[in-house]
């Protein structure tokens, strides 16, 4: 892969911050009461490349909730621990065709077929709060500490829980605890499965900002070798299986769309972050919370659409 030249990069984050900035589509993602209380003018760009520079424009130090965006580290975790068929043995990796918090996922094809295994993946609900549920630990805090630590090592800091945000969602999480249970009922998680939906909420509630955000994308586009600390956070041969998750889903419904028009794995949450992975170029990040109807930031779509595309950052075209 050819590397992106310095001043170009800058340019491109510039362009797409100033053609961006006004954007008003899209609202707060407000099923979670906190998240509707976040500033929507909130918007932040980062570009981590493999020197560990970082290009940028906008606020990097706002934190938002990771959501979503936290189930790429914990399935990384289970794939480091248990290895690449851990995941898609008890899981899958195929795409649901339906909303992050769907139970279709789980029900629907059992309902229409009646027979085999439903499509579901660890970048929904279901099969992120099953993928919780699977890592090991002698108590619930050895298992939160995993799962922190590995939040930890991709963002080269120690990131911590935003209460305000694990308490409103832990309120309201009902649905969650349903498909928790329905999971359990079926077999997807083993063990205490309320246990796992605490944790999948805590680790929903991880503040980051956007400098965090795309060195996290940039250790995935660097083989697992965070490029800022040097640190190898995960087994490169481990990476691809990731990266090919994010691909199929990472966008949820929209993750078609999303492949067709910039070729990158991506992963989105409803706190406003989306990060995408150029591998062998850069990781890149962007937090601006208004969202679109499938739960993906507007701005952050256009930004990185844009500035990979300025950047030839398609992995699917050839040099
Ligand atoms: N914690 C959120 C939920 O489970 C995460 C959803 C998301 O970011 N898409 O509803």
């Amino acid at each position: 892969a050819q590397a992106p030249v310095p001043a170009n990069i800058q340019a491109a984050v510039d362009a797409a911050f100033a053609k961006y900035k006004g954007l008003k589509e899209g609202k707060n993602a407000d099923y979670i009461p906190a998240l509707a209380k976040v500033d929507p003018n909130l918007f932040g760009i980062a570009v981590v490349t493999a020197d560990g520079k970082v290009y940028s424009a906008g606020d990097l130090k706002t934190e938002v909730s990771i959501q979503s965006i936290s189930k790429v580290f914990t399935m990384a975790q289970v794939i480091q621990e248990q290895g690449m068929d851990s995941i898609a043995k008890r899981i899958g990796v195929d795409a649901t065709g339906a909303r992050f918090n769907s139970i279709i996922a789980i029900e629907g094809v059992r309902t229409v077929v009646g027979t085999g295994a439903p499509e579901m993946n660890p970048l929904v609900n279901p099969g992120a709060i099953s993928a919780t549920s699977m890592v090991t630990g002698a108590s619930k805090d050895d298992v939160w500490n995993k799962i922190i630590g590995i939040h930890n090592d991709f963002a080269g800091r120690s990131l911590t829980v935003l209460q305000d945000v694990y308490k409103s969602e832990a309120d309201t999480n009902q649905r969650n605890q349903a498909i928790g249970a329905l999971m359990f009922a079926y077999g997807y998680i083993k063990t205490d499965w309320q246990q796992a939906v605490d944790l999948y909420t805590k680790q929903c509630s991880i503040g980051v900002n956007a400098k965090d955000l795309a060195t996290m994308a940039a250790t995935l586009a660097f083989g697992g070798k965070n490029p800022v600390t040097n640190k190898q956070v995960m087994d490169p041969a481990k990476v691809p299986g990731v990266l090919a998750v994010m691909a199929t889903a990472g966008l949820y419904d929209d993750s078609g769309k999303w492949l067709y028009r910039t070729g990158l794995p991506g992963k989105s949450g409803v706190g406003g972050g989306l990060i995408a992975v150029s591998p062998g170029k850069f990781g890149i990040a962007v937090v601006s919370p208004p969202l679109d109807d499938a739960g993906n930031s507007v701005r952050a779509q256009n930004a990185i659409a844009d500035i990979s595309n300025a950047l030839h950052g398609n992995p699917l075209s050839s040099p």
